[in-house]
């Protein structure tokens, strides 16, 4: 593979312990959901094993649990047998043939165990779990620490290069460092010495059983985020009594899972935390991780270049695109796909107790079911011509496919650009990485030669005309209209209208529908009251003066009142992503938008929006506009036509249904048709 040189910092060799790695940057800790599927360590083994022949150095692994009241929920991965081992040999064996090096994350999930056996140091419930842990005996510390050395051990066996020792996130080892849910009066809690003592003799014991050459990375939260959290001078103290324990990493943990403040979500900043683990550098001799929101080659080079630390850890980046490290060393990384930090596929998924996947990438953890991205066929060699209509992600997605299967494919387009409504999506502040996929189905899409035909609003002639073999209807959804006495009113719009830019709205408005369009709508004509940065509007403390580095939110309420209304009853926007909904909310409710539920519309005149609350009765609300977020419908006019005159068309995404319709369903069934349309 050349380097081109463009990234230098980041493609410079590096050691840690007994590894010699050829660039900075760990494939990190992501649970699948595979490590508990039936069969599910041989699809590990592959998934792992196409991310190492990607030009991940160093993968680590999935939280391992090393006992059983350590497992995050009923059922979850532990270590704790030699037979255990066995099973993930197929992991480490796959690794090493590809030439890679992996290690094993150790992960004991504390009181955020979501089974009745969770324990703690004390007997203290977290917010986010309905189970409150038993605290653990002095023998049960002690079982623990053990525990974790044999999980080690194993690992070894399996074949391992090293472990993570999960320190960060809230889980267990960062619950006896935290003062605020330790509590014990023996020798495991009250001074700072007594509180670190599980972490340092868990790291102590592994390296005396592992030798010298087994890796330890230490993955230590230095911005718990959390009120009671760690100090700054505790994370620095700690860092160096980890080092001398015997870890040869430290990596960068950010944020318990309790914490209300986004830290992986796509509205932080790419790289938004570095600044922390800068603040370590030149403390220790051992190499430094830095994490949280890097998705490029760009931000990692600057990221280093910058000494805010000596490596980068990824992973989500990983699952959109396998190669990302193999299309930086080459220089070019215009056609990586881009995570763009959605959460909708991989956490969201994962929180459901559903495999992982990636929105931009349906091939992540099911590298067996599809066609390799890149098939090595060349455009028409099937001899076969198709026509795909609509450039939005279902359409982007068909006609690459169907390109690298070795189609020749036009790709037509009414509007004068490729994205669909990934055009409008990505206006919304905090959704400016939804460029990043248009980006890289551009790329996609003229390195496999589609014929791609803008500003062309295809008809039923033109496409029989053509003498395609296949013709794919991927023509999206159309807002649909709201009809209510008065919704004929010139200060009705929809939210396309309004994101496009064609109206300017008033001071009062309401939005009809608390969905996804309709929250990222209120966010779009508020924003005027984001006037602080990131970390001041979220109250984060960069100088980390206050313990967990929290400092007062800076919110301001926005200038126009703005009510968004829904008719079922139930939390707004309750069907928004798990790990990303309550962002949505908070950030609407601090700038003074009312949220409401439960509300019959009855009719738009002069005084406003006449509206029935399930509970409150009868109101009116002044409106200067009223935007329509209801939901959308299919549009697919030309299937008709087509059908009526013999031609057999395929439908997809929107077009096709336009109920539960997101872009992780349309780029999907792009995939699926192309394939079966190849078979
Ligand atoms: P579309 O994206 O609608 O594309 C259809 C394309 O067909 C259009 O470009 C259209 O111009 C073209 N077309 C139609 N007729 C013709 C013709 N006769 N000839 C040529 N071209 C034609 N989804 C998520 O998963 N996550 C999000 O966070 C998210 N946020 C969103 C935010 C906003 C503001 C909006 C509007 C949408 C958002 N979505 C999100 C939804 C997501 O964008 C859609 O689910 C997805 O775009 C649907 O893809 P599609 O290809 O089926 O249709
Ligand atoms: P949606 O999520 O289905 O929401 C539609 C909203 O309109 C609902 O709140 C619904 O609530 C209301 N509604 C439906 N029919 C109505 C009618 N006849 N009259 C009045 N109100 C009506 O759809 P969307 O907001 O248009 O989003 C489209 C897709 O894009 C969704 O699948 C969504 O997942 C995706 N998206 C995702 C995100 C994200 O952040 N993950 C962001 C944007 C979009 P009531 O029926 O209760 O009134
Ligand atoms: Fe990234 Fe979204 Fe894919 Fe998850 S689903 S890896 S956040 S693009």
């Amino acid at each position: 593979m050349k380097n081109h040189n463009k990234y230098p910092n980041l493609f410079s060799p590096i050691k840690i312990g007994s590894l010699t790695l050829p660039n900075r940057v760990i494939m990190g800790s992501m649970h699948t959901g595979l490590e508990e599927e039936k069969g599910g360590f041989v699809k590990l083994a592959k998934f792992y094993a196409e991310r190492v022949k990607g030009g991940a150095a160093l993968i680590v692994t999935g939280g391992i649990s090393p006992n059983m009241s350590g497992v995050t929920a009923w059922g979850g991965s532990r270590i704790t047998r030699v037979w255990h081992a066995r099973k993930h040999e197929k992991i480490t064996e796959a690794v090493h043939n590809e030439g890679g090096r992996i290690i094993m994350q150790i992960l004991h999930a504390g009181r955020y165990a979501y089974t009745p056996f969770a324990v703690a140091p004390s007997a203290i419930k977290s917010p986010i779990s309905k189970f409150k842990p038993r605290a653990l005996s002095s023998r049960g510390v002690k079982r623990t620490i053990k525990s974790f050395v044999r999980a080690a051990q194993l690992a070894q066996i399996a074949g391992y290069d090293g472990v993570e020792v999960m320190g960060s996130e809230g889980y267990l080892i960062n619950e006896f460092i935290a003062s605020e849910t330790n509590k014990r009066t023996d020798e495991w809690g009250g001074s700072f010495e007594n509180r670190t003592r599980f972490p340092l003799e868990i790291v102590e014991q592994i390296r005396d059983v592992t030798g010298p050459n087994f890796v330890i990375m230490y993955r230590l939260s230095m911005l718990d985020l959390v009120h009671g959290g760690s100090s700054w001078d505790e994370v620095e103290m700690l860092a160096k009594s980890i080092e001398k324990a015997g870890a040869n990493v430290i990596n960068t943990g950010i944020g318990w899972h309790e914490a209300r403040i986004p830290t992986i979500a796509t509205m932080v900043p790419r790289g938004g935390f570095a600044f922390v683990t800068k603040r370590l550098m030149g403390k220790l001799g051992i190499p430094l991780i830095t994490t949280n929101r890097f998705n490029d080659p760009e931000n990692c080079e600057q990221a280093l270049a910058d000494k805010c630390a000596d490596m980068i850890s990824m992973a989500r980046p990983f699952l959109a695109d396998p190669f990302i490290m193999k299309k930086s060393e080459l220089g070019v990384p215009e056609q990586i796909n881009t995570c763009i930090a959605c959460n909708q596929a991989c956490l969201d998924h994962v929180f459901k107790q559903k495999i992982a996947s990636c929105l931009v990438n349906p091939r992540a953890c099911e590298e067996d079911a599809w066609p390799e991205a890149e098939s090595g066929l060349s455009m028409g060699q099937r001899g076969e011509k198709v026509a795909v209509i609509g450039a939005g992600p279902a359409g982007m997605s068909c006609a690459s496919e169907l390109a690298n299967l070795g189609f020749e494919v036009d790709l037509f387009e009414k509007a004068d650009s490729l994205g669909g409504q990934f055009n409008v999506a990505k206006k919304i502040p905090g959704k400016e990485e939804f460029h990043s996929t248009i980006r890289y189905f551009s790329n996609r899409l003229s390195r496999l030669n589609v014929n791609i035909k803008l500003s062309c609003e295809v008809d039923a002639e033109m496409l029989i005309a053509g003498g395609y073999s296949n013709i794919v209807l991927a023509s999206g959804v159309l807002p649909r209209r709201w009809k209510i006495p008065g919704s004929d009113r010139d200060e009705v719009v929809d939210y396309l209208q309004v994101l496009k830019g064609e109206v300017e709205v008033g001071d009062n408005v309401a939005i009809i529908g608390a969905g996804g369009i309709g929250f990222d709508v209120a966010d779009f004509i508020t924003h005027d009251a984001d006037d602080a940065g990131f970390l001041e509007s979220w109250g984060i403390d960069e100088q980390m003066e206050e313990r967990g580095g929290l400092a007062q939110p800076m919110r301001t309420v926005s200038k126009r009142k703005v009510h968004l209304l829904q008719r079922s009853p139930g939390k707004p926007g309750a069907k928004l992503g798990k790990t990303t909904g309550w962002i949505h909310r908070v950030t609407l409710r601090d700038r003074g938008v009312k949220m409401l539920s439960g509300i019959e519309y009855v009719k738009l005149d002069d005084s406003g929006l006449h509206c029935i609350h399930e509970n409150k009765g009868e109101f009116v609300l002044p409106v200067d506009n009223v935007i329509v977020c209801a939901g959308q419908v299919p549009f697919a006019p030309l299937k008709d036509e087509l059908e009526k005159r013999g031609v057999k068309v395929s439908i997809i995404g929107g077009a096709l249904n336009a109920s539960g319709l997101d872009a992780q369903r349309a780029i999907r069934e792009g995939l699926a048709l192309a394939t079966e349309l190849a078979v």
